[in-house]
């Protein structure tokens, strides 16, 4: 067990790589704090993790609520009275060429995946240097590193949160917090289950392993940097992507 008596709390884990996180979490003994939008699937959720043996509670929240993000941190402290690990992984697309995006399709993007990933990170930041420890993990994305076609806002969205990672990095060093972003490639989850089966065999073609990525290939790497082991590792960047960008 790697995470025994730590307290996590995991963004966006209503479905896909955050559910799957939360999971991988808890299989290493942490307890969790779930939270998303949507209230339903993170109580099941909750149960799935107390069968784990571990304690959790589920709290709605609006990433891009600035109010939100302190009652998050307020029911996480009011519940477990610390937080060792927080994962910013709740996450949008609102996809479009550029001379046709939309201002409230750039903002609505901005505001859920960094914006929302600064209130989170300040609050639970004022706790972390406190307790003189923590994990801080943002999960960017592959083509915030490369750039894509008809996705100006989400790539922006994703680079903001690498310079964000290095910027608190830096900052909360002296206190033993360490701030680091994954970049997940192609992950099968719902948010690119749209994607048509030529446009899916195209890009499998293009990733030197040989596959999509899986939910579990980003959660492990999340356990990874929310351990022990990773205790001299802050600031960087690190590729979950078969390969796809080096
Ligand atoms: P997903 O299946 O669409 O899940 C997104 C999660 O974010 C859901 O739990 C959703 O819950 C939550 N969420 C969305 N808007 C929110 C808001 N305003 N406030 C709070 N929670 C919100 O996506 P995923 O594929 O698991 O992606 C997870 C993260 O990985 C995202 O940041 C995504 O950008 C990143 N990523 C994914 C891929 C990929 O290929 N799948 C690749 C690179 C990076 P509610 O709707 O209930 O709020």
């Amino acid at each position: 067990m790697l995470l025994t008596d730590k307290v996590a709390i995991v963004t966006g884990a209503s479905r896909g790589i955050g559910r799957e996180t939360a999971l991988a979490l808890a299989a290493q003994g942490a307890d969790l704090v779930v939270s998303a939008r949507s209230l339903e699937p993170l109580q099941l959720l909750v149960k799935e993790i107390e069968a784990l043996g571990c304690r959790a509670i589920a709290v709605s929240a609006d990433a891009a609520a600035s109010e939100d993000a302190d009652k998050l941190i307020a029911a996480a402290s009011e519940a477990f009275g610390r937080v060792d690990i927080l994962v910013n992984n709740a996450g949008i697309t609102r996809d479009g060429l550029l001379l046709r995006m939309k201002d409230a399709d750039w903002d609505a993007v901005l505001d859920t995946n960094l914006k929302g990933a600064f209130l989170l990170t300040r609050a639970a930041a004022k706790l972390m240097s406190k307790q003189r420890s923590g994990r801080i993990i943002n999960i960017s994305s592959v083509v915030g590193e490369m750039g894509n076609p008809g996705q100006a806002n989400y790539c922006a969205s994703k680079a903001g949160l690498i310079g964000l990672t290095k910027s608190v990095a830096r900052e909360l060093a002296k206190r033993s917090v360490t701030v680091n972003a994954i970049t997940p490639g192609f992950i099968e989850t719902d948010m690119t289950k749209e994607l048509p089966e030529k446009a899916r065999q195209e890009l499998v073609t293009q990733i030197p392993l040989g596959r999509l990525g899986q939910a579990e290939d980003i959660a492990q790497a999340v356990v990874f940097l929310a351990s022990d082991h990773a205790g001299y590792i802050t600031g960087q960047v690190l590729g979950v992507n078969g390969g796809m960008y080096m």
